[in-house]
């Protein structure tokens, strides 16, 4: 490992997060000089946070699942533990609109599956034989795809209504996704292990409040971040926190270039590097520069762009995982001002109901500081997969179209305190189907090319923890 040079691609969550975990793992080594390349001004890529008033705002994400380890892992080891927060219990819950109006989503429904029987049977949100159909999931076999369809999926175990009512807007609301095309293996696999050691997910969510019933009355484990965050958490000052924290440790770490795009990445084979294996990083402006490792922590679509001289088949593959582009259009209210009492995390809207909105997210809800008491904070979410051709409008036209929607649905008044739009453009990988076999053959094309490593969210998992779980196995896998 002597006098090597890895190059960090990409400064988002997951390029800052490999390139903590190089600095973690090496220490002071001299031995190791990472560099990492930012094609922006700002480290942290698409998160971040605005304090506007007395309202924080998260521009990207807001908040992050505790069930899976990488953000609530990397909070602690960043010394940000005290500064996690949890959900506000008294709003859990989110509502789907039927009909042009909010009905809450029935107790104990999670994502596919329902895990209670009374509130599917007095719901509104599905017929009676909608509701039938979703309770004889008990009785239907189990299937055997190699992959499928979200869609197919819920169609096959809990029948059409509970996928056009309650799966596909719930689902839609984080992948922004057809579920139609979206790969249940790959987005989420756990509805399929239910199915395959249950044989029912009903059977399989009864099962599992036995578990936690039991688990309940043993003693509290209270190192369990679940039990003590709740199934999300935030931080206090927002994601920019997270990013800031890391963007210190880094700065102080490794070499740092920021405004330096890359545009291409091949490789060299140097007698004077020992005849090993190296890559040559071709800078927007700047001299070109040599690295024994290289860890891509970009979208697919920018790293298929700088790899198509390196491998052309992993390229091709990288390209073809496609993206969704969606607007976020931020807006502040006073809560005199809307008829509905919000009671609840948020919105989501099936494409059903053809509305112009796939979701609103009541930030200050969730997470009560972020708005004076007498406010609200909402984060109302346009364009997606389904909706493609809303994202092209407009700024004004965007808070026009979300502030009729909010009036119609919510009854929201007169001007918000403040409004204003984030884009997201081709930001949100879409997992269809075959994507699994797709990251297969990307690693078999990435295993030729030692000491070159991926990062991000295009191929094994979307949220914040996934993202950063890839950098830290980046990583530790470059450093092998
Ligand atoms: C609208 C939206 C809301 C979301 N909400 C949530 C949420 O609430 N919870 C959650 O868990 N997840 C959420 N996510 C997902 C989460 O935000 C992402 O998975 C994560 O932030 C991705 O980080 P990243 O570093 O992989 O990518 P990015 O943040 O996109 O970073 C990539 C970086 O690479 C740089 N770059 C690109 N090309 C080059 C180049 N050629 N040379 C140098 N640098 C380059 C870019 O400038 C950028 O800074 C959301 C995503 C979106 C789009």
């Amino acid at each position: 490992m002597a006098g090597r040079r890895i190059a960090v691609i990409g400064g988002g969550l997951s390029g800052l997060a490999a390139a903590h975990r190089l600095i973690e793992l090496t220490g002071e080594a001299a031995s190791v000089e990472t560099t990492l390349f930012e094609a922006s001004p700002r480290l942290g890529g698409i998160v971040g946070t605005l304090q506007i008033g007395d309202y924080l705002v998260d521009t990207g994400a807001d908040s992050f699942l505790t069930n899976k380890p990488g953000a609530v892992g990397l909070c602690k080891r960043l010394g940000l533990e005290h500064r996690l927060v949890a959900t506000d219990p008294r709003y859990r819950g989110a509502h789907v609109l039927y009909d042009g109006r909010p009905v809450r989503v029935p107790d104990g429904f999670q994502l596919v599956s329902p895990s209670a029987v009374w509130p599917m049977v007095t719901t509104p949100l599905l017929s009676p034989w909608g509701k039938l159909r979703m309770l004889m999931e008990c009785l239907v076999p189990r299937g055997h795809f190699a992959d499928e369809s979200l869609a197919h999926f819920v169609r096959r175990r809990l029948g059409r209504e509970a996928l056009d009512r309650l799966v596909q807007p719930l689902v839609g609301g984080i992948y922004t996704s057809d579920p139609e095309k979206l790969s249940m293996a790959a987005t989420i696999p756990r509805f399929l292990e239910m199915e395959a050691e249950y044989g029912s997910l009903i059977r399989a969510a009864f099962a599992q409040k036995k578990r936690d019933k039991q688990a309940a009355s043993k003693p509290s484990d209270t190192t369990s971040s679940g039990a003590r965050y709740g199934l999300f958490a935030a931080l206090a000052g927002g994601m920019e926190e997270l990013a800031a924290a890391l963007r210190s440790r880094v700065e102080a770490g490794c070499r740092v270039r920021k405004e330096t795009p890359v545009i291409s990445i091949h490789a060299t084979n140097d007698a004077a590097n020992n005849g090993r294996t190296g890559y040559r990083i071709s800078l927007k402006n700047a001299p070109d520069e040599d690295f024994d490792a290289v860890i891509v922590a970009t979208t697919a679509h920018q790293a298929s762009r700088l790899l198509s001289g390196l491998n052309v088949t992993m390229s091709s593959e990288l390209q073809g995982i496609e993206y969704a582009s969606s607007a976020i259009v931020v807006s502040a209210h006073k809560l005199s001002n809307v008829r509905h009492p919000l009671n609840s995390f948020g919105l989501v809207v099936p494409h059903c109901e053809r509305r112009r909105i796939l979701a609103t997210s009541f930030s200050s809800r969730k997470f009560p500081v972020r708005a004076p008491a007498d406010s609200v904070l909402m984060r109302t979410f346009v364009g997606g997969a389904m909706q493609p051709e809303l994202y092209d409008l407009e700024d004004d036209q965007l808070k026009q179209l979300v502030s009729e929607e909010l009036r119609d649905i919510f009854g929201v008044q007169g001007a918000p305190e403040f409004a204003l739009v984030v884009r997201y453009p081709r930001a949100m990988p879409q997992y269809h189907v075959g994507h699994l076999d797709r990251v297969a053959r990307i690693d078999a094309q990435a295993s030729l090319h030692p000491g070159l490593a991926f990062a991000g969210n295009a191929l094994r998992g979307v949220g914040v923890p996934d993202a950063i779980s890839s950098g830290e196995s980046a990583a530790e896998s470059v450093l092998k």
